[in-house]
């Protein structure tokens, strides 16, 4: 965008709002804040490999939305050759144009990106693209990216700086062999061995969509124990099936170095047997990430980090600095575009003098493989070691109508409830749209549902979301579609 652009109408450098960083955390407070009523800037410095400047962060440029962009192209293909038959349906020769694929993922990025200028000037918020440093007492320092520099000034300043990749001392990244998952998301050919270091949800959901397309995939997780922070019996069965879809996820692996050599990659890991080697093509470093804060503040803001390097907040996502707020992945809480963009609706509300708020306990998380895994609030080993009766309700995709006629029958959707006053503690759910599924359950314990308001809500039929319910009524042995164990 050309700088006089960016220049604020009327000339004026200062703001009601500045918000740095326009990723899912931010631009959402900018548009809320403007909303409500409020002069509002959104800086940005995201650049993707192009050159091209965009807003949307890492969620929409590399992240969310080219991730869910290959995972579809990829199961569909995956399908037509492996599902159709059933299906009845002959597909002779089908054939992957992975240059065509790349090609309908940047499209859909572009479109969701540039959706988000037009979204700003619906809304009325300033996109200023360059970088933004917070300087003491409100003032913003904004670097455009051509160059010029100049002085901003704001009643608040909403930080939403997002995170980076974290690297590995053992594996440092070497592109093109040792990458991160933006790396992942643009290979213009498919690797014939993939190392993945990592079983979380971006490892996970980066391993499928390779595997779909041929690879021999090997996923390296440092834990014992298969997806830890997820339900235990949600997580033994989508391992079951990722395993089945041929992924290797071998547990109990930690990487202790990765040597880059004729094209190839030599990875060393101990596990309990002792040393092991693996070899692949490409290798992808996927545990995890962290705040990103740098160049963001100066001295004397008065913005405290943590030990981590987050940005410290409290409930409300106030740093210290009077009028200095911070929102999503820099700051503390999963690392997930939902829960930065609620936080920073919370923000744009609070400083407009509005109620605002998060509900930190029912934050959904979905890992988008098939099947899909999906969950919110507390797992089952969580409301043990709580020590509250409880009791649980399961139901099958198999016994789904829905699920068979979609030939999509696999996993499970189960709740948790509390034995005394029939609460919702948690929902988790392997199986078709578990992602989509997992929605209901939100709103049910947004309003503090119990089972019986689930079990007495009438369902359509053939869906998915039966499952819910007969899991719902299962818990009181009294589902209709399944055997009450
Ligand atoms: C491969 C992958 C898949 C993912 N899939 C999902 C998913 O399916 N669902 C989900 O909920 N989450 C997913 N995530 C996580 C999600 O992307 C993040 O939680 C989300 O992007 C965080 O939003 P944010 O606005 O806090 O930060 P970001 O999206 O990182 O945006 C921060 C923005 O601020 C800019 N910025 C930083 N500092 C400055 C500065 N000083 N001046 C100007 N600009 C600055 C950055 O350039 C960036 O554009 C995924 C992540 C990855 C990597």
């Amino acid at each position: 965008m050309p700088n006089s652009e960016q220049q604020a109408p009327g000339g004026s450098d200062s703001f009601d709002v500045i918000v740095i960083g326009g990723g899912p955390a931010g631009y959402p407070a900018a548009i809320r804040a403007a909303q409500n009523q409020l002069r509002v800037a959104c800086i940005d410095e995201w650049k993707n490999r192009d050159g091209s400047a965009t807003f949307g962060g890492t969620c929409l440029n590399a992240g969310c939305i080219p991730s869910k962009a290959l995972l579809e192209s990829t199961e569909l293909y995956h399908r037509a050759r492996e599902e159709f038959a059933t299906h009845g349906i002959g597909v002779a020769g089908v054939t992957l144009d992975l240059a065509q694929m790349q090609k309908r993922k940047a499209g859909v990025v572009k479109a969701m990106t540039g959706g988000i200028l037009a979204l700003f000037k619906s809304a009325g918020v300033i996109p200023l693209q360059g970088h933004g440093k917070l300087l003491a007492g409100r003032r913003v320092q904004f670097s455009a990216h051509d160059g010029t520099r100049r002085e901003l000034t704001a009643r608040h300043v909403v930080l939403a700086s997002g995170s980076t990749p974290i690297e590995l001392r053992s594996a440092p990244f070497q592109a093109p062999q040792v990458v991160d998952s933006w790396g992942a998301l643009e290979f213009d050919a498919v690797p014939k061995r993939l190392g993945v270091i990592g079983a979380g949800v971006i490892g996970l959901e980066l391993g499928s969509v390779w595997r779909r397309l041929g690879s021999e995939v090997t996923v390296l997780e440092a834990l014992p124990d298969f997806l830890a922070i997820a339900d235990q019996q949600l997580a033994k069965e989508a391992l079951r099936h990722l395993k089945r879809q041929g992924l290797d996820i071998r547990l109990g692996a930690k990487v202790t170095g990765a040597t880059v050599g004729g094209g190839a990659v030599e990875v060393v890991y101990a596990d309990a047997k002792g040393e092991q080697r693996v070899t692949v093509d490409r290798l992808v470093v996927a545990v995890g990430r962290k705040p990103f804060t740098r160049e963001l503040l100066a001295a004397d803001t008065g913005v405290e980090l943590d030990e981590r390097g987050f940005i410290k907040v409290d409930h409300s996502c106030r740093t210290g600095a009077e009028s200095v707020w911070a929102v999503g992945d820099c700051v503390r809480g999963p690392m997930l575009a939902h829960k930065g963009k609620e936080e920073g609706v919370m923000v744009a509300d609070l400083i407009a003098g509005r109620y605002g708020e998060v509900n930190y306990k029912v934050i959904p998380s979905v890992i988008y493989t098939a099947p899909e895994i999906a969950w919110v609030g507390l797992t089952e080993e969580q409301v043990k070691a709580s020590g509250r009766a409880y009791k649980t309700g399961t139901f099958p995709f198999l016994a789904s109508g829905r699920a068979r006629a979609m030939e999509q029958a696999a996993g499970f959707a189960k709740i948790i409830a509390a034995r005394d006053d029939d609460e919702i503690l948690g929902v988790h759910i392997v199986g078709p749209m578990a992602g989509e599924l997992i929605a209901e359950a939100v709103l049910a314990m947004e309003y503090s549902a119990s089972t019986e308001d689930l079990q007495r809500t009438i369902h359509a039929h053939p869906t998915l979301a039966e499952a819910v319910h007969e899991a719902a009524l299962n818990a009181d042995k009294r589902a209709i579609d399944s055997i009450n164990r």
